[in-house]
C-alpha cells in the first residue's frame, strides 16, 4: 500500500482539525479588518490568543494576511491557549481525555481533578475545564528568551521540531556536548535545546545549545537534510524506563509554544525522533508522551 499508517494518521489528524477549525469558526465573536503593518502576531496579542489559533480560526496555512482581510478573532474563553491571570480554560475536544489534557499542559490528572472540583475522569466533549496554574506559573524560558533576543533566528529555515531524549538519565550541555565532540561532531552538543532532569542540572532548566546561539544545524538525526531543517530538543532522561517530570514537561510546552507562536509562527512539524523516516530508534522512549504532544503541536 502507498498510503502509510503515518500518512493515515496525519490525514486522519488533518481531518480533525478541520473540524475543530469549524466548530472554532461558530465560537467566533469578533471579526477583525486586517489594517496596514500589521502581522499576524500583533494581531493574536493584541486580542489575547495565540497566533496558531488565531491560524486554525481563519484556517490559514502561513502568516501571510491582506490588508482589508477580515480574520475571526476567536473567543478567548474557548481559545485553548489563551493566558489568563489565574491559569487557563480549555475546551475538551473529541477524543481527549484527562490524562492527555493534564501532560500536554505538563501538569498531573490529580491538579487537573482538584482544579474542576470533579472526582471522577470522564469529560465531554464541548466542556470548558480550568488548567491549573501550578509549577508551570514557573517561567522556565526567561533566559532562552533573553538569549534568544540576541540573535536573528533564521526563521525560514526551520520547518520541524523533534524531540529526543538522552537514553541515560545522567548529563547536561557540558557532558554532552563533550561527549559529542569526542564522536566527531566539530560543532558539540547535538541539540539545540536540552531539558535537564534534576540531576546534573536543574528540573526542567532548559540548556541552550551553541547550535541555537550559533543557528547551526543539527546533529540530532541521521539524515543531514532533516539535520538542516530541524530543531532539535533533547530531555536528560531513559523514558523507555521512566516518565519524564512534571518540570520538564512544563519547561518543555513552554519551549514549544513560544517556538511555535513567538519565534517562528508558522506551522511546523513536530515528531518524535523515531517517527521520521529511516531514523531507526525508539527515541524518546516509550513513556514519553508523544499522543499529546501531537494533539497539542499538530
Ligand atoms: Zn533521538
Amino acid at each position: 500500500m502507498n498510503v502509510t499508517r503515518r500518512e493515515f494518521t496525519k490525514q486522519a489528524s488533518l481531518i480533525a482539525l478541520s473540524s475543530l477549525a469549524c466548530a472554532h469558526l461558530a465560537k467566533a465573536k469578533t471579526i477583525y479588518t486586517v489594517r496596514k503593518g500589521d502581522t499576524l502576531g500583533h494581531i493574536a496579542q493584541r486580542h489575547g490568543v495565540s497566533t496558531a489559533e488565531l491560524r486554525r480560526t481563519n484556517r490559514l496555512s502561513g502568516d501571510m494576511i491582506g490588508v482589508g482581510q477580515k480574520l475571526s478573532i476567536p473567543n478567548q474563553s474557548a481559545a485553548t491557549t489563551a493566558a489568563a491571570g489565574t491559569g487557563n480554560r480549555y475546551l475538551v475536544q473529541s477524543g481527549d481525555t484527562l490524562g492527555a489534557i493534564a501532560l500536554s499542559h505538563g501538569i498531573s490528572v490529580g491538579d487537573l481533578k482538584r482544579a474542576n472540583n470533579v472526582s471522577s475522569d470522564v469529560i465531554r466533549i464541548g466542556q470548558t475545564l480550568r488548567i491549573p496554574a501550578i509549577s508551570s506559573t514557573k517561567d522556565f524560558l526567561s533566559h532562552v528568551r533573553v538569549a534568544t533576543a540576541k540573535i536573528t533566528v533564521r526563521r525560514n529555515h526551520w520547518q520541524r521540531i523533534v524531540v529526543h531524549h538522552s537514553a541515560i538519565k545522567y548529563g547536561n550541555a557540558k557532558k554532552y556536548d563533550a561527549a559529542h565532540r569526542q564522536r566527531g561532531m566539530q560543532n558539540g552538543l547535538a541539540y539545540h535545546f536540552l531539558i535537564g532532569n534534576g540531576i546534573d542540572s536543574g528540573d526542567g532548566e532548559i540548556e541552550i545549545g551553541p547550535r541555537w546561539t550559533n543557528q547551526l544545524l543539527g546533529g540530532h538525526l541521521k539524515s543531514y537534510e532533516l539535520n538542516l531543517t530541524a530543531i532539535g530538543i533533547c530531555f536528560v532522561g531513559n523514558f523507555e524506563q521512566t516518565q519524564p517530570s512534571k518540570k520538564q514537561l512544563a519547561a518543555f510546552t513552554q519551549l514549544m509554544d513560544w517556538l511555535q507562536g513567538d519565534v517562528l509562527q508558522k506551522n511546523t512539524q513536530f515528531a518524535g525522533h523515531k517517527e521520521l523516516k529511516g531514523e531507526q530508534t525508539i527515541c524518546p522512549g516509550k513513556h514519553f508522551p508523544l499522543a499529546a504532544m501531537h494533539a497539542r503541536y499538530d
